[in-house]
């Protein structure tokens, strides 16, 4: 078994071990074709086999509906807060709802293209507001499904009046759940916490959402062209591709008590976050600020209640094989983010050291 320390940074972040193994094992000779992955054309068989069946197998994952495309790009997260207004806005009205950092920068960025207004904000509540102000002649709704640094989810999402599309930044919880597609019009995520290495960025957009960017959207970020091209319009990021290619089919024959695939790993991290939520709330060291009714299940950020002791608990963490607890610079303290390829063995471990800690320091 593994003797890594256990890694919860929030993104890049821990991938499943079978995985780099096997991405070791195929490094010079994929399947012998003599090649590396990261040598191979992009338009060549063996690459399109790896694409499409990454493809394919994310389509089964989540059960994206027919009427959705699937897109391989570049950009990240934040390139996606521009080319989503690019795409979608018609320069017209854009409507966000604040529950934190990410869906903070997503309006800034859209501001540059769109009439944003913000519909509801979270502020320091700590859960999702109850009452949106939505414009019914907006040309979409944009939401943070997993507010990655502040560690507040949508746990259902809303169903959004006037048939104005949903636009949802999914990055950090992707294929933790599955996604209810009669809510969503775009959807989009970074690779780099719960499906592989940085550098790709998925978009599921939903047909008619499609062909209608402004002039000035770069031609290698307009969803219709990438959309036309397979998501060959430009180089695509083929090893990145590849290795999301190996951690859907790690998803795909993923068991848990007797459940396999999405769900197998979803009532994982279900049982994961209530573990972890658990023993902070018991304790009297540590506290969460987060509703109970919007707490992610994958950055589980906390304090320390005599920060003093934050240094010491890093130090002590990292030497006990807990790396990357750090909390993100704007808000400080601690997070644990434990996305799909963190074990239970592992929240254990953290939750062992988490009483131990206090017990000594507390
Ligand atoms: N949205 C969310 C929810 C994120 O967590 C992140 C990255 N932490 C981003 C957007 C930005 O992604 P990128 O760094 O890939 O641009």
């Amino acid at each position: 078994m593994s003797q890594r320390p256990y890694n919860f940074a929030a993104g890049p972040a821990v991938l499943p071990e079978d995985v780099l193994r096997q991405v070791a094992a195929e490094m010079l000779d994929w399947h012998g074709s003599g090649m590396s992955v990261m040598e191979m054309s992009h338009r060549g068989k063996e690459f399109i086999s790896i694409a499409d069946t990454a493809q394919r197998d994310l389509r089964e994952l989540l059960r994206v509906p027919d009427n959705f495309r699937t897109l391989f790009m570049q950009g990240g997260g934040l390139g996606e807060n521009a080319f989503v207004p690019l795409n979608l806005s018609r320069g017209g009205k854009v409507d966000v709802v604040l529950t934190g950092s990410w869906s903070r920068k997503s309006a800034g960025e859209a501001r540059r293209y769109a009439d944003v207004h913000v519909a509801a904000d979270a502020a320091d509540s700590g859960r999702i507001p109850e009452h949106w102000d939505l414009r019914p002649d907006a040309a979409y709704v944009h939401v943070c499904t997993n507010e990655t640094i502040d560690g507040l989810e949508f746990h259902e999402l809303p169903v959004v009046p006037n048939d104005v599309p949903l636009v949802i930044d999914c990055s950090s919880h992707v294929l933790s759940r599955p996604i209810d597609w009669s809510r969503v019009g775009l959807a989009f995520a970074g690779a780099q916490k719960n499906l592989g290495p940085a550098g790709l960025t998925l978009v599921f957009v939903r047909d008619d959402l499609l062909g209608h960017a402004l002039d000035i959207c770069p031609a290698a970020f307009n969803y219709e062209t990438v959309a036309k091209a397979d998501s060959m319009f430009n180089t695509p990021p083929t090893f990145a591709i590849y290795v999301a290619g190996l951690v859907f089919q790690w998803l795909k024959r993923f068991e848990y008590q007797g459940l396999k695939g999405l769900a197998a790993i979803e009532q994982r991290n279900i049982d994961k976050a209530k573990l972890l939520y658990g023993a902070i709330d018991a304790s009297s060291l540590y506290v969460n600020r987060v509703h109970p009714s919007c707490r992610s299940r994958m950055n589980v950020p906390f304090f320390l209640k005599d920060e003093r002791l934050n240094d010491g608990f890093l130090a002590e963490a990292k030497a006990a094989g807990l790396l990357q607890l750090k909390g993100h610079k704007s808000v400080g303290g601690m997070r644990a983010s434990i996305y799909n390829a963190m074990s239970m063995e592992g929240v254990q471990a953290l939750v062992a050291f988490l009483k131990d800690f206090e017990a000594r320091h507390g």
